[in-house]
């Protein structure tokens, strides 16, 4: 099946089309390692592993990689000054290695990303460990003509590439008449950026032809992409909707100035998951962990559902209501399958009936080749909800046709599958099946068995509360 996606640079739906016929080459941009990742930061790695598990449900072989920044990202990166670099802020601040402190958020990503199943990459490169090519790019820019050196620090010359800005919508002219870039005493032009910074006070630094220093932040993308997928033009390029400028910007300009080849041949950005209207940022201290969510008895698999409930392209508001929507959406889902009957006696699927089932599963993966439109592949798998809860027992063959179906769904949502239980805890399908009987009780006007099942969910530790939309359960 085609996939078509939204192509930043083109700004345009096209047909995604490989170097590699069948073989998709992508590369994320991951995180930078100095405070744990937010909820904002997981939409987008959400968005990207729906892309992912997308594509190779529709029979692509996916190699991703993902980098890991744990030097250089300034932390006013589009000023003139650029501010520090962020894993030192965390490293003076608690008098330790900068590596101390990579390390402990790159194993706090990991399972957060674990939790909401967001699958592995092939590579998550470390940005320390490819300065050598960095430095290698650096000086084929400065050998091109595309860079230049003062006092030890090197910079991209963006008038020397026409096309910097083509990303963004911006021109060169334009974005210092914006104000967006300031003027740098040692800049030819006022965007020019750092592609390396001497600084012999780093917490981090390597020797280079042009002093002790570190690199810049975008250069380290431009060169571990090509190092790790093996090819100088990337097939899909993801990041998020702050990338665009100046990030992705850099990063063009960096490869096709360096290499003489276009970069990637698509471009996928998600928009920003808000709060109260404004960007969930670590900056903005308005951020929400998966720790923090956990803490309030959510389970990362609602999260992960709430995540993808949006389609990356859309923006997304964050609030608590939204969490536990999510988990009810998924106790549904995850209901219809369980509470399925399987009767030899049942009738078979009638021949209308299966062709609606086959259309279901059609329709969902029309619907993600359709730009990633999980809202309206969801849109797919409630109406099967639907129509398994509504029909009643199915023979063999039938409830074995419903299984494959929402074992298709779930190729690409992954949120049929129960985490195991924590210690001491009844597992969540325990639980479930509880307060579905108290349901079934309150609908048969027995009060008496459903207040007996309430204060056996109340001492398994569970805290129920029956809401417009049906009973919504979480751990004390
Ligand atoms: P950072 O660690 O801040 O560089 O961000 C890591 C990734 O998360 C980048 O791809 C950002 O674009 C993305 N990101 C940051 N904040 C948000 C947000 N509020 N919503 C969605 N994505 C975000
Ligand atoms: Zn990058």
């Amino acid at each position: 099946m085609k996939v078509r996606l939204f192509d930043s640079l083109t700004r345009s739906l096209r047909d995604l089309e490989t170097a590699e016929p069948g073989v998709v080459r992508m590369y994320a941009c991951g995180p930078t390692v100095y405070l744990p990742a937010h909820i904002g930061n997981f939409r987008a790695n959400v968005c990207w592993d729906v892309v992912r598990r997308t594509l190779e449900l529709l029979g692509w072989r996916v190699r991703k990689v993902m980098n890991i920044t744990d030097v250089g990202h300034l932390t006013r990166d589009d000023t003139a000054d650029g501010g520090e670099d962020k894993m030192e802020v965390t490293a003076r601040k608690e008098g330790v290695d900068p590596l101390a402190v990579a390390q402990r958020y790159i194993d706090r990503f990991h399972a957060d990303r674990r939790a909401l199943r967001i699958l592995d990459a092939e590579a998550y490169p470390r940005a320390t460990e490819h300065v050598p090519g960095m430095i290698a790019l650096i000086e084929r820019l400065v050998a091109r003509g595309h860079a230049y050196v003062v006092g030890g620090n090197v910079y991209f010359e963006v008038a020397t590439f026409p096309a910097y800005g083509r990303l963004s919508g911006n021109s060169v002219d334009a974005l210092v008449a914006g104000a967006r870039v300031e003027p740098h005493p040692d800049k030819r032009h006022p965007a020019d950026f750092a592609l390396w910074k001497t600084d012999p006070s780093h917490l981090q630094q390597w020797d280079s032809p042009w002093g002790r220093g570190f690199p810049g932040w975008h250069i380290e993308c431009s060169v571990m992409s090509v190092e790790l997928l093996g090819t100088e033009t990337l097939d899909l390029h993801t990041g998020g909707e702050d990338h665009l400028f100046p990030h992705h910007e850099c990063e063009i300009a960096q490869s096709e100035g360096g290499r003489g080849v276009p970069f990637s041949r698509f471009w996928l950005h998600n928009r920003f998951m808000n709060v109260e209207g404004r960007r969930m940022g670590k900056s903005l201290g308005n951020y929400w962990t998966l720790d923090d969510l956990v803490a309030k008895g959510f389970d990362p698999v609602a999260v992960r559902y709430l995540l993808l409930s949006v389609q990356y392209r859309q923006p997304m508001n964050f609030t608590l209501e939204g969490v536990a929507g999510a988990k009810a959406s998924v106790d549904r889902i995850r209901g219809a399958v369980r509470n399925l009957v399987e009767d030899p006696g049942a009738p078979p699927l009638a021949p209308a009936e299966a062709g609606e089932f086959d259309a279901l599963e059609e329709g969902f993966r029309a619907a993600l080749a359709e730009d990633f439109n999980t809202s309206a592949a969801l849109g797919k798998v409630f109406d099967a909800v639907r129509k398994v809860n509504a029909r009643g027992p199915f023979d063999p063959a039938g409830a074995a046709r419903v299984r494959a179906l929402f074992g298709t769904f779930d190729r690409v949502l992954d949120v049929l599958r129960e985490d195991a239980p924590r210690a001491g805890g009844a597992p969540d399908s325990a639980i479930d099946a509880l307060v579905a009987e108290r349901q079934e009780a309150r609908r048969a006007r027995d009060f008496a068995r459903a207040d007996a099942l309430r204060k056996r969910l109340d001492d398994l530790g569970v805290v129920l509360e029956d809401t417009p939309r049906g009973p919504r359960w979480t751990r004390r």
